[in-house]
């Protein structure tokens, strides 16, 4: 029953077409290290690759038919695609959906400090970190700043090798005899993720100089003031780009690969298809998934029925009971990165039931924790149909559950949109060191996940 490593599998042509896909990849993980980025990137993609908006396809009325391809915008920080098949929507879509929020650390409202020299940046940080983990690395500040006159200031610090670097110190090992003997979720608290932003007083400035001067920096360069972090989502992730890993390059080091790397898989295997589909397909990337799935721009909210309706409507006439059909006769891969089995780690893994780097896409038929609790759990005939489908297209693949029964868990986007009836199954990439601000997946195991996507759209 062991799987085969894909890379044993290959020819020069698979290779060459892996080394493309990777380096795309790397191009796309450096530019897209928040939810919004990750949109404009993806919307970028999109357009050259013929979708059009869709919100300006509905302001003007115009219909769609099978071949056309439009994209869906939830306020900049989810998005859908959808290109129309040849048979009518109430046949069901063929469904892939990823996450492109990533474990950070958020700027509060009310960020700014100075102490003991030193100005501060107050965090709350977001998704589930080891947080020992993010202190003493080079981290860059992303995100935006809404001023009261409704201008959104863009902001980029730390990504360029001539900007500087942010950061959160930690103590030194000759007095951290109490902090060692601490907890691993207590080494490091959550108040203790503060960023350091500067040292610098301001001249002739008494009351916090250090930060004074910090301000005056921000109003000179971005035209912003204290106030208006009230209304800014600034990020603190890791800064610089995502690497090649390992001698012999086989792997990607990079932060966010949970979930950008299904995001991007799911990107380039729908933009790759050029022929009018058989169902209309169609490819989501949601937000806030890894705080619950929560908000507007979360799985659980509206807007991927809302646009399935405004296609009904736009591809013929809207009633309520075509966009139910639609929604329950749909089938779904759910794309999340799944646990790479560590053998540093062998105790929190059951070997047969784990994925391994290499050995292609993963599918998990369920999640969730003790007792599969809060998981999707999906249908036998399901995975039947997948397996062939899988096998039909040379599709390198492995079965896996999130580690050993009872030692924790996870959940996905999965159980949302099987909630309309429709089949919905995990599948993704395994990642080593997941949640860690480096992760790090296999080539093989993205190559394989853009194959699986294809292969999906097209047949399921
Ligand atoms: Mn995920
Ligand atoms: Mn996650």
């Amino acid at each position: 029953m062991e799987r085969k490593v894909a890379w044993t599998t290959y020819s020069d042509k698979d290779l060459k077409k892996l080394e493309t896909i990777s380096k795309n990849y790397i191009k796309f993980l450096d530019s897209g290290k928040t939810e919004r980025e990750c949109v404009t990137e993806a919307v970028k993609l999109a357009e050259k690759h013929g979708y059009r908006d869709f919100a300006q396809v509905i302001a003007k009325g115009e219909k769609l038919s099978a071949g056309d391809c439009v994209y869906s915008n939830c306020m900049g920080k989810a998005i859908m695609f959808f290109k129309v098949g040849r048979q009518p929507l109430d046949k069901g879509m063929n469904i892939v959906g990823a996450h492109i929020d990533s474990p950070r650390i958020d700027l509060k409202q009310n960020p700014m400090y100075e102490d003991s020299g030193l100005a501060y940046l107050d965090t709350h940080y977001y998704g589930g970190i080891k947080k020992y983990q993010w202190v003493t690395l080079p981290l860059a500040m992303h995100g935006v700043v809404a001023k009261k006159d409704g201008t959104v200031v863009n902001i980029v610090i730390g990504e360029d090798p001539k900007d500087p670097v942010v950061g959160i110190s930690d103590l030194l090992p000759h007095l951290a005899a109490d902090q060692m003997g601490k907890k691993g979720s207590a080494v490091i608290e959550g108040e203790a993720l503060d960023v350091i932003i500067g040292s610098k007083p301001l001249k002739d400035e008494e009351k916090e100089p250090v930060k004074a001067a910090i301000l005056a920096l921000l109003k000179e360069k971005y035209d912003i003031e204290e106030e208006d972090f009230l209304s800014a989502e600034i990020e603190i992730v890791p800064a610089g780009p995502a690497r090649e890993f390992g001698l012999d390059r086989s792997m990607i080091l990079g932060y966010g690969h949970d979930d950008r790397v299904c995001a991007y898989a799911q990107l380039e295997a729908i933009f790759d298809i050029s022929d009018v589909p058989e169902y209309t397909i169609c490819c989501i990337l949601a937000d806030k998934e890894e705080i619950g799935s929560v908000g507007a721009t979360g799985m659980s909210a509206k807007y991927f029925e809302n646009a399935v309706a405004e296609l009904i409507n736009c591809t013929g006439d809207y009633c309520d009971l075509k966009l139910r059909r639609t929604l329950a006769a749909s089938r779904m891969l759910s794309c999340d990165v799944s646990a790479g089995y560590d053998p540093l780690f062998a105790g929190a893994f059951e070997r047969k039931n784990s994925a391994f780097l290499g050995r292609g896409v993963c599918f998990n038929k369920y999640t969730g924790s003790r007792g599969k609790g809060g998981s999707n759990d999906a249908n036998a005939e399901y995975m039947g149909c997948l397996r062939k489908l899988m096998d039909d297209a040379g599709v390198n693949f492995q079965t896996a559950e999130l580690g050993k029964v009872d030692q924790g868990g996870g959940g996905t986007i999965a159980y949302i949109c099987a909630a309309y009836g429709m089949n919905v199954i995990d599948s993704g990439v395994a990642v080593l060191s997941m949640h860690a601000p480096y992760e790090i997946i296999s080539k093989a195991d993205l190559f394989e996940a853009v194959k699986a996507y294809r292969a999906f759209l097209i047949n399921a």
